[in-house]
């Protein structure tokens, strides 16, 4: 669970960052979100709203020097019970792994 936050600010390209680049990052252009059927949510015995959500969305990001990468992310219970999910997977290295 330390992966995961609802508080991850402004959306960067860590491998700009780590180069010390700056860039613009382009929102996704689609999503996918997972098929699961999300349990009903609730007012628990304290009146606290529980959305507990059981799909994650993916979406692929890019940055105006062609670095890529995945966010797959699901909200938090409003009610802070079940923490959110945010997961970031580059899905593209502009220098080709010589292994392949
Ligand atoms: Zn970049
Ligand atoms: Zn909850």
């Amino acid at each position: 669970m330390s992966e995961t936050t609802d508080e991850i600010g402004p959306p960067r390209c860590e491998t700009c960052v780590s180069e010390g680049e700056r860039s613009k990052v382009y929102l996704p252009q689609y999503s996918i979100t997972t098929a699961m059927i999300d349990p009903p949510p609730y007012y628990d015995e304290e009146g606290r709203f529980h959305r507990h959500v059981a799909n994650t969305n993916t979406a692929e990001w890019t940055c105006s020097r062609g670095h890529r990468w995945t966010v797959r992310s699901r909200p938090a219970c409003p009610a802070g019970d079940v923490p959110g999910l945010h997961e970031v997977t580059f899905t593209a290295n502009p220098d080709p792994d010589p292994t392949q």
